[in-house]
């Protein structure tokens, strides 16, 4: 006989193991169950070589010189208009600043809110000394091996040329839309859209455009990156991180090296100091917001324990916390990162500066302000420079996160249905763009922005986005194209307000 106190535990782990599968069973599938789309015919090597001919201009934009390449960026309009005919006899087409694009095409129900595709003109610089190894010339736009190589080809000149041959291929059949699509490329995405996309938003703010949804690149139909779900998974940035550099200055009596001060008491001890305490204590990890949603959304699509685990964050929140902090792509999705960038501080072997400086790189995460990172900031040092010794400045270029798009609206069914329509054994679910896009500058005008690019990527294929042997396969491409076709069409007809 089991002694009562075995008995006891006993009940205790099956009462437990009881709510931890009512957790799993409560939890169904969130994805729309769509019937099968016949896939569109798309002359797919036609389409392939056009964005090749695109690749191969050299579009790099710079923060300083905004007439760098503007040679580049006039023969790639010239080459669109040239490739895609019927966009340039039927849209209106408006150079704005000079090297963004503005496309309008009227809808046939002038009350219908519009919808705006964004895409950007730019590209990244090669860094130099790796030309050489890359498998094609990073800029020869080469269709190989069921690729179409080169910088751009994925970002952003894919996400262009396939929206510009999904509405060519809607002219040509004569499709019209109801509610009126907008076409926004960018010249300058890669160095902070300010000359472009900020322009373009003001612009169609003044018109009294309010569009009712909003997409620009951004996360993929991954396969095989995101732990526990074996099917591929279209994650949806509905929000997109903020930015903040701030400079620390501590300050201290300057002195000889010949007799140091009481240890800890120099300027660049004290500095150390802090920023350690800054790296120590950043700010709080959250599995609520954005990275709670997708992880709900994605629990019922995962096997075994880790359905288990995520269909009960009550219980084993903190465990996948720690979890999820120890990858920094993981640990950048759940919180504002803390980045040590620049530290400044002596110039001569026997002085001790007065004056040491770092400058800290923050990341931040929608439920965080400007004020909260400053403040935070404050408190930590505090505890080990006194309060009269240092300084805090935000450096210029700042700027909050963005509002978090919502998932329970018309829009968001939408999209969810268009990619799980084109990419049938994908699940969807929201998710945290960490790096920086265009639409940012779009918050102003519209509530419903959404960070995707229709295009499958597998964890080796990360490293290729602004590295080497950057490239986008033509089987890839096509389907990017067929689901601009079918987005553009189910938005059209679909009920939504702005
Ligand atoms: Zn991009």
């Amino acid at each position: 006989m089991l002694k009562k106190g075995t008995a006891a535990l006993l009940l205790v782990l099956l009462a437990l193991l009881a709510v931890l599968y009512v957790g799993v069973w409560t939890r169904g599938s969130r994805q729309h169950a769509v019937p099968p789309l016949q896939p569109l015919a798309v002359n797919a090597d036609a389409a392939a070589a056009r964005l090749g001919q695109a690749v191969r201009l050299q579009t790099v934009s710079s923060a300083e010189d905004a007439d760098l390449n503007a040679d580049e960026f006039q023969r790639l309009h010239a080459l669109l208009a040239q490739q895609f005919p019927q966009v340039h006899a039927q849209l209106e087409r408006e150079a704005v600043n000079g090297l963004s694009l503005l496309y309008t095409w009227p809808g046939s129900d002038p009350d219908a809110a519009p919808i705006l595709l964004l895409a950007h003109q730019d590209v990244v610089p090669v860094a130099p000394g790796t030309e050489s190894d890359w498998e094609q010339p990073p800029y020869s736009g080469a269709v190989r091996d069921g690729y179409i190589w080169g910088r751009g080809a994925w970002d952003d000149k894919g996400n262009l040329l396939a929206q510009l041959e999904a509405v060519e291929m809607l002219l040509v059949a004569g499709w019209q839309p109801e509610r009126s699509v907008y076409l926004a490329y960018g010249a300058d995405e890669e160095v902070g859209g300010l000359r472009g996309a900020a322009l373009v938003a003001e612009l169609l703010g003044q018109r009294g455009v309010r569009p009712a949804f909003v997409i620009d690149e951004g996360l993929l139909v991954l396969q095989g990156v995101v732990p526990g779900v074996r099917s591929p998974t279209a994650l949806v940035g509905v929000a997109e991180k903020g930015y903040a550099s701030v400079r620390l200055v501590v300050r201290a009596q300057p002195g000889h090296s010949s007799m140091p001060p009481p240890v800890g008491s120099s300027a660049i001890a004290l500095l150390s100091r802090a920023l350690t305490q800054l790296e120590d204590h950043p700010m709080p990890a959250r599995l609520d917001g954005v990275a709670g949603a997708m992880f709900e959304t994605l629990a019922p699509e995962m096997q075994g324990l880790s359905r288990l685990v995520l269909s009960n964050l009550w219980l084993f929140g903190p465990l996948v916390k720690r979890q999820l902090e120890a990858s920094p792509g993981t640990n950048a999705a759940l919180r504002t990162t803390t980045a040590l960038a620049v530290v400044q501080a002596g110039n001569k072997d026997n002085v001790l500066p007065g004056r040491a400086q770092a400058i800290i790189n923050f990341r931040l995460a929608p439920d965080d302000s400007l004020d909260d990172v400053l403040e935070h900031v404050r408190t930590v040092v505090a505890r080990v420079v006194p309060a009269e010794q240092f300084a805090l400045e935000v450096l210029p270029g700042a700027r909050e996160a963005s509002a978090v798009a919502r998932t329970d609206t018309p829009q968001f069914d939408v999209l969810s249905r268009t990619i799980r329509e084109v990419f049938p054994d994908a699940v969807v679910a929201p998710g945290l763009m960490v790096a920086g896009t265009d639409s940012v500058h779009y918050g102003a005008i519209s509530k419903h922005i959404y960070k995707f690019s229709p295009i499958r990527a597998s964890s080796g294929d990360l490293a290729r986005f602004h590295g080497t042997n950057e490239r986008l396969s033509v089987a890839g491409y096509a389907d990017a194209i067929r689901f601009y076709h079918r987005l553009i069409q189910q938005l059209s007809a679909a009920k939504m307000a702005p």
